[in-house]
């Protein structure tokens, strides 16, 4: 039997507040609804004490969305906690996210605050949180660079007053898989069943997915990411490459996710749509180019068996079909296979023909070519043909 692990959605608070990001109320609603769609287990949608928008925003998905889990973020502090509970009035499922630096680094240089001082107003803002809401959820802001006894005393402490998610992020995405794992383990070895351990990663390094996944294996059974991995400078784990891997890779990853992956594409692209960004095209799952074969060999070898080049159905993460890229590096198969499905039956003098224009002009190509420009190929050569023939019949 797999074992559930919790998706909880950021990309409405921590990619909102990135640059490029940031969404209208009406914005965040349309991708709350793809996200509620998507099948996310819990939507962080604001940091209300933030700014207007941001309780706006949480407010409107709490009523549009009565039964999803919504969360709002607010620092350990009463204002914060009381604004976050207020915008969370008309969610059927509301939790309270609250957060304190807890490394040294961030307490003698941010906060100023002795680790004394820190504990006791973790404990106190999860306190006030639980009198507003049953699901509270704590986060020690830089857990992944705290030292780790104190981060297991805090642990324990804020669980013991009420937390029933405890949050361990690697805030600055300093942490690789191995070291993150171990500390991981240590705090879910600590809390055992008494509360959930999630995870949040940076991707400063480019570790945040691999982190998360060495979390999983370690007890961690919340992950904290975004749609297209946006987020904070490098941003976040990206939800799609996460989900898809425990689900291509379950023989090594016995653990299930509630999300239904046939719409990871369309919210990649709503999201695309709505801020001013899409995903670089070699990003996996969700890029241009994620399911693109361009080179000869792998052409056809797809062609002849999808699974030799293939690790991921294209249709089950709603990516259309499998596009192959006509470019310089393709061979005559995958162009009499284009051609065809352009409606065109070439045979094997005309194939020829086609592949000597094609080839002319695709040597001189950075980028593949269009549908369009293949048709007009096609009919080029279809023109130099009928021609061809009727100076022949003329000849005669
Ligand atoms: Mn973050």
């Amino acid at each position: 039997m797999s074992e559930r692990v919790y998706i909880f959605d950021t990309t409405l608070r921590d990619g909102e507040q990135s640059p490029g990001c940031s969404m209208t109320v009406p914005e965040k609603l349309r991708m709350a609804r793809k996200l509620v769609e998507l099948g996310v287990d819990i939507l962080e949608a604001g940091f209300p004490i933030a700014s207007e928008g941001d309780f706006e925003a949480v407010d409107a998905v709490s009523r549009e969305f009565p039964w999803a889990s919504v969360a709002a973020l607010a620092r350990c502090c009463t204002l914060d906690v009381e604004r976050a509970a207020k915008s969370l009035a008309h969610a059927k499922r509301p939790r309270i996210h609250t957060f304190i630096a807890t490394s040294d680094i961030h307490l003698k240089y941010k906060l100023k605050k002795s680790r004394q001082q820190v504990l006791d107003e973790a404990v106190a803002a999860v306190e006030l949180a639980r009198r507003y809401v049953d699901d509270v959820e704590f986060s020690a802001e830089d857990g992944a660079r705290t030292e780790p006894d104190y981060l297991e005393k805090v642990s324990r402490a804020v669980v013991a007053a009420g937390a029933r998610t405890v949050n361990i992020p690697d805030t600055v995405g300093y942490s690789v898989p191995a070291e993150y794992a171990a500390l991981i383990g240590r705090v879910v070895e600590a809390l055992g069943d008494s509360a959930i351990v999630s995870v949040h990663c940076h991707d400063d390094l480019g570790l945040a997915v691999a982190n998360s996944l060495a979390a999983v294996a370690a007890g961690a059974r919340q992950i904290e990411c975004t749609i297209n991995g946006i987020g904070e400078r490098a941003g976040n784990c990206s939800l799609e490459e996460i989900v898809m891997i425990l689900k291509t890779r379950s023989d090594a990853y016995p653990y299930k996710t509630g999300i239904h992956a046939e719409h990871l594409y369309g919210a990649s692209q709503l999201l695309s749509s709505v801020i001013t960004f899409g995903p670089q095209p070699n990003k996996a799952i969700v890029g241009r180019n994620a399911f693109a074969h361009e080179a000869g060999i792998h052409q056809d070898g797809y062609l002849k068996e999808k699974s030799t080049y293939e690790i991921i159905d294209p249709r089950s993460v709603g990516v259309p079909e499998g596009r192959l890229v006509l470019g310089k590096h393709s061979g005559r198969h995958a162009l009499h296979e284009r051609a065809k499905e352009l409606g065109f039956d070439l045979n094997k003098e005309q194939l020829d023909r086609l592949y000597h224009s094609f080839t002319a002009v695709a040597d001189h190509r950075k980028k593949g070519l269009m549908d369009e420009e293949i048709v007009s190929l096609i009919k080029e050569s279809q023109a130099q043909e009928s021609q061809a023939a009727a100076m022949e019949t003329a000849a005669r």
